[in-house]
């Protein structure tokens, strides 16, 4: 997320091909499977326990529009190979892109890539981080996350852009970005998601919490031993899945827009604002938006 002066690239459009890192394309970052009603979307970088770069967010957006577009899928899950749902955004990876150019998806705004200081970091996490959270959460479908290990920071957007999240017992989940001086990741669902008083407690520590613990706050729906992870969330899925599709629609978007009269939307888009503040903050004083914070010095001192 720091100014960047390196060459534009175009080839990274519709989840293609792109040039950030030799070791993954769209079709290896994202697997898409249909079981009967049920789509299965899984997050497939296990060597970097699933971070989301923008190629892996394009494909992602892809495999749901996938999903969306299939009459016979009922029900969505997304899931995480290997050890680790998600670590969260992209920040120390060999593949992270965050100079490439994709077609936007999620808002009009400008490319971010030949953009400079606070007009590139908004026009990029407008679209890839906020925007596409919100398009996700809108998914005319349900969306089950199916969660193991480790959900940090930019893994919980994902988890809370979906409907219902199953988890196993092995799971945990934090939010640790206060250590860099922001307020919270950009989709900012913690009061909303968690209550006022957890949500502060999970921001103001940034200390990992259970699968126990987010399920004790409403968070998480089930939680599940390990082996049982995947059995588990394809039960509650084909459950769903006996409903009427459209009934299911109409019903996750009269529940949604509770939850933005209960204020989520704009609260979102206060605290998107104190984020960017906090980012030109870090920029002014440390030159550096994520105040000299990598995914190695982050997972450390949380431990
Ligand atoms: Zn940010």
């Amino acid at each position: 997320m720091t100014d960047n002066d390196s060459a534009h690239n175009d080839s990274a459009h519709n989840g293609g091909a792109h040039n950030g890192g030799a070791d993954d394309d769209a079709e290896a970052v994202v697997r898409y499977e249909r079981r009967g009603p049920v789509a299965v979307v899984t997050m497939n970088r296990p060597e970097y326990r699933n971070a989301q770069n923008s190629v892996m967010t394009y494909a992602l957006d892809d495999a749901f529009a996938r999903a969306v577009d299939d009459p016979e899928v009922k029900v969505i899950v997304l899931a995480g190979e290997g050890k680790h749902f998600s670590a969260g955004h992209d920040i120390s990876s060999p593949g992270r892109d965050v100079d490439v150019s994709y077609e936007r998806k999620a808002v009009l705004w400008w490319d971010h890539v030949d953009r400079a200081g606070g007009d590139q970091r908004f026009a990029r996490e407008s679209e890839v981080y906020l925007g596409m959270c919100r398009r996700w959460r809108e998914i005319p479908k349900p969306v089950i996350a199916s969660i193991q290990g480790a959900c940090i920071a930019g893994g919980l957007m994902l988890a809370w852009s979906c409907d219902l999240i199953v988890a196993s017992d092995d799971a945990f989940f934090a939010d640790p970005v206060v250590r860099m001086g922001i307020p919270g990741v950009e989709y900012f669902a913690h009061p909303w998601v968690l209550g006022v008083a957890a949500a502060k407690e999970v921001l103001f520590t940034g200390e990992r919490f259970t699968a126990q613990q987010a399920k004790e706050w409403g968070m998480v729906s089930r939680v599940v031993p390990r082996a049982e992870l995947e059995s588990a969330t394809t039960a509650l899925a084909e459950k769903i899945a006996e409903m009427p599709s459209f009934g299911l629609t109409l019903t996750k978007k009269a529940v949604n827009q509770a939850q933005d009269l209960m204020g989520m939307r704009s609260g979102m888009d206060s605290a998107f604002g104190l984020h960017h503040f906090a980012h030109a903050h870090n920029a002014e004083t440390q030159s550096d938006p994520l105040a000299g914070q990598t995914a190695k010095s982050m997972r450390d001192a949380g431990r």
